[in-house]
C-alpha cells in the first residue's frame, strides 16, 4: 500500500482564499484585522516564524505587528506588554512567541494574555473551555490544524475510531486529545513514561504523533490502513524533519501527513482564522 500524503500547503491555501474574503468585508466595515506577536528576545527562530507570519498576514489582508521585547525583560514587563495590547483597539488578536527564554515561565505570564484576543488559546481560561467540549471561540492553533487534516483524512469522523496521541504537552498532545475526544473518538495518550509504546501506538486507527524525536515513528508502530498525523517539527542537518519516518511509514498507512508541508502550514491558517474571528466579533459579525 502507498499512503495517500495529506497535503498541508494545498489546505493552507484553500482556507486562505476563505479568510481573504471575510478580510475583505471586515475592511468594508471599516474593520482592519490585526495581530500582534509578543516576542521576548530575538533569534532566527523567532525572525523567521515572525516573518513567516507577517507574510501570511499580507496576503490574507490582516495586520501584523511584532513587539520585541528586550530578552532580559521580567514577568512583570511582559504582563504589562500584554495588557497594552488588551487595550489597544487595533490589536484583534495576541501572540505570546514561545519558547520563552528560560528565566520566564509561561504558567507565570499565560493569564495576562487577553482572554477575548487570545488567539493562540494561551490563557488557561480558554484552555479550561476547551476541555468543556471545545466551548471555547480560541482553539490553539496547532491542535486546530490536527483537526482540520483529519477531516480530510480516511478515518473522518473519527466517532468510534481508536485514537493515540503521542505526547502531552499543554500546547499539542492535551488539546488534540480533547478536540479528538469531542469528535466521539476513544482516546489514549501515551508519553516518554509509557512502557511498549510502539505495541500501544500499533493498535490506533489514527496515531498523532507530537513528541520531537526525528523520525522515531516507523512503519512497525502503524496499523495497517491507520492515519497518521505527524506534528513533530526538528532541524536535522539544516532541513525540517518530522517524527515520522514518512518512507517507512507510507507503506503501511492509509494516509498520512508529510513534514514539511503537512500540520505547519496549516497551523498558520488556523491562527490567522482565530485572528479574523475575533475581529468579526469586534465588528458584531458572525463569524
Ligand atoms: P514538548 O513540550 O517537548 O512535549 C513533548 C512530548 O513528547 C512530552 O509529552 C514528552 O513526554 C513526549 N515524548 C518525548 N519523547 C518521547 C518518546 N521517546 N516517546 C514518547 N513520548 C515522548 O513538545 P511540544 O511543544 O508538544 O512539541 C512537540 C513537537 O511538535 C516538536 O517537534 C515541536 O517542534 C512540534 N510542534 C510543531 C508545531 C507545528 O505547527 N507543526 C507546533 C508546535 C509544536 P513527557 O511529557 O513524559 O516528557
Amino acid at each position: 500500500m502507498e499512503a495517500r500524503i495529506l497535503d498541508g500547503r494545498a489546505l493552507a491555501a484553500e482556507l486562505r482564499e476563505s479568510l481573504t474574503e471575510r478580510t475583505a468585508a471586515l475592511r468594508a466595515r471599516g474593520v482592519a484585522p490585526g495581530l500582534l506577536a509578543l516576542v521576548v528576545g530575538k533569534d532566527e527562530s523567532s525572525d523567521a516564524y515572525v516573518r513567516g507570519m507577517k507574510s501570511l498576514g499580507a496576503k490574507i489582508g490582516i495586520e501584523v505587528a511584532v513587539e520585541v521585547l528586550p530578552l532580559q525583560s521580567d514577568e512583570r514587563a511582559v504582563r504589562a506588554a500584554l495588557e497594552r495590547a488588551g487595550a489597544n483597539d487595533g490589536v484583534h488578536g495576541v501572540i505570546l512567541q514561545q519558547p520563552l527564554p528560560e528565566h520566564l515561565s509561561i504558567r507565570n505570564v499565560a493569564d495576562a494574555v487577553p482572554e477575548h484576543k487570545d488567539v493562540d488559546g494561551t490563557n488557561p481560561v480558554n484552555g479550561g473551555r476547551l476541555a468543556f467540549s471545545t466551548q471555547t471561540r480560541f482553539v490553539p492553533a496547532t491542535p486546530a490544524a490536527v483537526l482540520l487534516l483529519l477531516e480530510r483524512s480516511a478515518a473522518w469522523p473519527l466517532r468510534g475510531k481508536n485514537v493515540i496521541v503521542v505526547g502531552r504537552s499543554s500546547v499539542v498532545g492535551l488539546p488534540v486529545a480533547l478536540l479528538v475526544l469531542a469528535q466521539n473518538a476513544t482516546v489514549t495518550i501515551v508519553h516518554s513514561q509509557t512502557p511498549d509504546i510502539a505495541a500501544r501506538v500499533r493498535t490506533a486507527d489514527v496515531a498523532i504523533v507530537a513528541i520531537g524525536r526525528p523520525r522515531l515513528v516507523d512503519a512497525s508502530w502503524i496499523k495497517p490502513g491507520a492515519t497518521v498525523i505527524d506534528v513533530g517539527t526538528t532541524v536535522v542537518a539544516g532541513k525540517l524533519c518530522g517524527d515520522v519516518d514518512m518512507e517507512s511509514v507510507r507503506t503501511v498507512a492509509m494516509d498520512l501527513t508529510p513534514v514539511p508541508g503537512g500540520v505547519g502550514p496549516v497551523t498558520n491558517v488556523a491562527l490567522m482564522r482565530n485572528v479574523v474571528a475575533a475581529a468579526e466579533s469586534v465588528a458584531g459579525t458572525k463569524s
